[in-house]
């Protein structure tokens, strides 16, 4: 299992990164979380006033930013030129803006080259929008993630309360079918299922029922069978 490529894609709240997480905890393997480094190019341009839209840019950023994911207490912390940027990229404001950056050709290819760099000598759980179709087309796991948007909100609600944000449920579940809107139908690499990916629809299931069906499809694919 050590060296394992695990890909997890799908949309937002599909509880991508705490399944992502454990199952890599579980095969100790290194898990990447590459929204955390959409959202950190997002926090570093909003942070010094620029414009979102100047993709020229966005794509100097992303491929020149020192981006790190380390293992912290309670997940990965993440860091910008040395500065830990773990809760100031899950604000609204980052989350409102992060798919427009992510919709930048060269801001993709900046960071598709660092996580292709992270994934090459394998030992990895993925997890984004187009991991099994972009970053790691030979992932030996390919995963597609859904859950309803009335469940993706929700899971949401109760995440960003924990942190503390002020959220209208209304406002969130139109943020992530937004979210969705522009993910899937951007012109570069768009969210969507690689062909071999397994479908996992998440609604009503516990996070550990959902653990446990992607260790299960792990262990199948070690020992040669489907
Ligand atoms: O996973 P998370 O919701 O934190 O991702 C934030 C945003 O980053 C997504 O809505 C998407 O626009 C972008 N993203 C992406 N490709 C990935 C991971 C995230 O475009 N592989």
């Amino acid at each position: 299992m050590s060296r394992l490529s695990v890909a997890i894609d799908g949309p937002a709240g599909a509880g991508k990164s705490t399944v992502a997480r454990r199952v890599a905890a579980e095969l100790g393997l290194t898990y990447v979380d590459t929204g955390a480094m959409y959202r950190a190019i997002t926090w570093k341009i909003l942070r010094d006033n620029e414009n979102p839209e100047d993709e020229i840019l966005a794509s100097r950023l992303a491929r020149d930013t020192d981006l790190r994911l380390t293992a912290g207490k309670g997940g990965v912390d993440v860091w910008v030129d040395g500065e830990k940027v773990t809760e100031a990229i899950r604000t609204p404001e980052v989350t409102s803006q992060v798919s427009r950056i992510a919709g930048h050709v060269g801001v993709r290819k900046g960071l598709t080259d660092k996580q292709r760099a992270m994934a090459r000598q394998g030992g990895v759980v993925m997890d984004g929008r187009d991991i099994g179709t972009q970053v790691m087309p030979d992932a030996d796991v390919k995963v597609f993630l859904t859950a309803s948007i009335e469940e993706r909100a929700q899971r949401r609600y109760q995440e960003l309360m924990q942190k503390g944000f002020e959220v209208d449920p209304e406002q969130l579940r139109e943020e992530i079918r937004n979210r969705d809107e522009k993910d899937r139908n951007r012109e570069h690499s768009p969210l969507r299922p690689a062909e071999d990916a397994v479908h996992l629809d998440t609604t009503g299931l516990s996070i550990d029922e959902v653990v446990q069906s992607i260790l299960t499809l792990c262990q199948s694919r070690v020992s040669g069978g489907e």
